[in-house]
C-alpha cells in the first residue's frame, strides 16, 4: 500500500526483503530478495536509493544501521530498536511517564513466581522480542499455569503483564514530518479475535476526555522519538476511562488501513510524504469508515465468493497478493464508508460473511 501511494506520486520504489514475489515486490520497480543479515546486500541496496523506510518491525537494527551509513532512514533505527522489543518499549514508555499495563521482566521461573504474586491473576506472559498477533503469548489463569507458561517461552527473555479487563481497544494513527508537524486520524476503535485485529471503525465511540488523552499521548510519544513517518499507538480503555498504552507500531498500522480510500490522505501517503521531506496531507475522513480483515481462514471452503461481497456498492476489496492463504494469515481486507461508523462496521462484517456463504 506504501508502494502504491509512492508510485501514484511518481516515485520509484525499490523493496528489500528475504522473500520473493512479495506484496510490495508486485508493485515496486525493483525487488531485492536477500536476507536481512546480508549486510553487503543491504549496503548495495542503500546505495541505490534516496531514502529508506520500513514496514515491518522485526527488521534487525544492524540492518537499519548498515543502510543508514549511506542514506537517511525514517523513522530512525533507534526507534525500531526500542519498539521491536516489549521490554525496551515498556521501559521507554514508563521512563517517560506514559501509562502502561503493570509488567515485570522475566528471566527465570523464580522471576515468574514472584511477578505473578505481585501482579495477580489473570496475567499474560509475552516474549520480549518477535511477538505479534498474539504469537509468543501465554495467558496465566492460576498459579498452576506458571510452569507450563514459562516452558512455552523456551528460555527467551519475556515480560509478565497484568491482564487488563478493558472496556475497549482503540488506536491513534498519526504522522509527523521532518519539521516536527503532527497530524492524526482521531481515535479508531478496534475489535480483536484470537489476539488478531478483526474489525476497526472510526470515529471511535469514546468520550471527549479519552479522545484528548489518547491523542496527546500519541503526540508526546512521536515528539519524544523525534519521529518521522506514520506511527500508531494501540491503547486499552478501562471501564473507569483509564487510558493505557498497549503497543507502539513504528509504521503504518492495520487499524489505519481504513484511511486508504475514506480519507483525503491515507496513512501510507503520509509515510511517503514524511520520509520524502514533503508536507503532510489532510487527515479528514470523507465519511465514517470501517475495515474487516480477511485472514486465510476465509479460503477454507474454497475460493471466496467475491461478487457476493462486492454486491454492496459501498464495499471496497483489497487483497495483498500473498500466495498461500494459511489460517490466521492476513491476506487482505474490506473497507466501507457509511453514514455512521457502526453502519460501516456492519457493512464490512456482512460483506466478509458473504464471502464464505454457500454460492
Ligand atoms: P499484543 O500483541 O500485545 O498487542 O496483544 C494482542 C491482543 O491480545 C491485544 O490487542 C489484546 O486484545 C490482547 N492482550 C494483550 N495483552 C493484554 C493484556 N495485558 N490484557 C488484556 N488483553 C491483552
Amino acid at each position: 500500500m506504501f508502494a502504491i501511494e509512492a508510485r501514484k506520486m511518481g516515485y520509484r520504489v525499490h523493496t528489500y526483503s528475504p522473500d520473493s514475489d512479495t506484496p510490495t515486490g508486485q508493485v515496486a520497480d525493483v525487488e531485492t530478495s536477500a536476507s536481512y543479515d546480508d549486510l553487503d546486500r543491504v549496503r548495495e541496496f542503500a546505495r541505490s536509493v534516496d531514502v529508506v523506510t520500513f514496514e515491518f518491525e522485526n527488521v534487525p537494527s544492524e540492518t537499519v544501521e548498515a543502510a543508514a551509513e549511506f542514506v537517511d532512514v525514517h523513522p530512525k533505527g533507534e526507534i525500531l530498536h526500542t519498539t521491536q522489543n516489549r521490554l525496551r518499549e515498556k521501559t521507554f514508555l514508563s521512563a517517560n511517564g506514559f501509562p502502561v499495563t503493570p509488567y515485570r521482566h522475566i528471566k527465570s521461573n523464580d522471576d515468574l513466581y514472584r511477578a505473578a504474586d505481585a501482579l495477580g491473576y489473570p496475567s499474560v506472559l509475552k516474549t520480549a522480542g518477535f511477538g505479534y498477533d498474539g504469537k509468543g503469548q501465554a495467558k496465566i489463569r492460576a498459579h498452576s499455569d506458571l510452569d507450563e507458561a514459562f516452558a512455552t517461552m523456551d528460555g527467551r527473555d519475556s515480560i509478565l503483564e497484568a491482564f487488563v479487563a478493558f472496556e475497549k481497544e482503540m488506536s491513534v494513527v498519526c504522522a509527523r514530518d521532518q519539521a516536527g508537524n503532527f497530524v492524526h486520524y482521531g481515535v479508531i476503535e478496534n475489535e480483536h479475535a484470537n489476539h488478531i485485529l478483526d474489525v476497526s471503525f472510526a470515529p471511535a465511540f469514546v468520550s471527549e476526555s479519552v479522545f484528548q488523552e489518547a491523542v496527546e499521548i500519541t503526540r508526546s510519544i512521536a515528539d519524544a522519538f523525534a519521529y518521522v513517518g506514520t506511527m500508531c499507538v494501540e491503547f486499552f480503555v478501562t471501564t473507569d476511562e483509564n487510558v493505557l498504552v498497549n503497543e507502539i507500531a513504528p509504521r503504518p498500522h492495520n487499524s489505519g488501513h481504513l484511511t486508504f480510500g475514506p480519507c483525503v490522505t491515507s496513512q501510507f501517503e503520509q509515510q511517503v510524504r514524511a520520509v520524502c521531506g514533503l508536507p503532510l496531507g489532510s487527515t479528514e475522513f470523507f465519511r465514517p469508515a470501517a475495515m474487516a480483515n480477511l485472514l486465510g481462514d476465509v479460503w477454507q471452503k474454497g475460493e471466496p465468493h467475491w461478487s457476493a461481497a462486492l454486491s454492496d456498492r459501498r464495499v471496497k476489496l483489497h487483497l495483498y497478493g500473498k500466495a498461500e492463504p494459511k489460517p490466521g494469515r492476513k491476506m487482505g481486507h474490506i473497507t466501507a464508508s457509511a453514514e455512521t461508523a457502526l453502519s460501516a462496521a456492519s457493512v464490512v462484517r456482512k460483506a466478509r460473511q458473504q464471502l464464505i456463504e454457500l454460492k
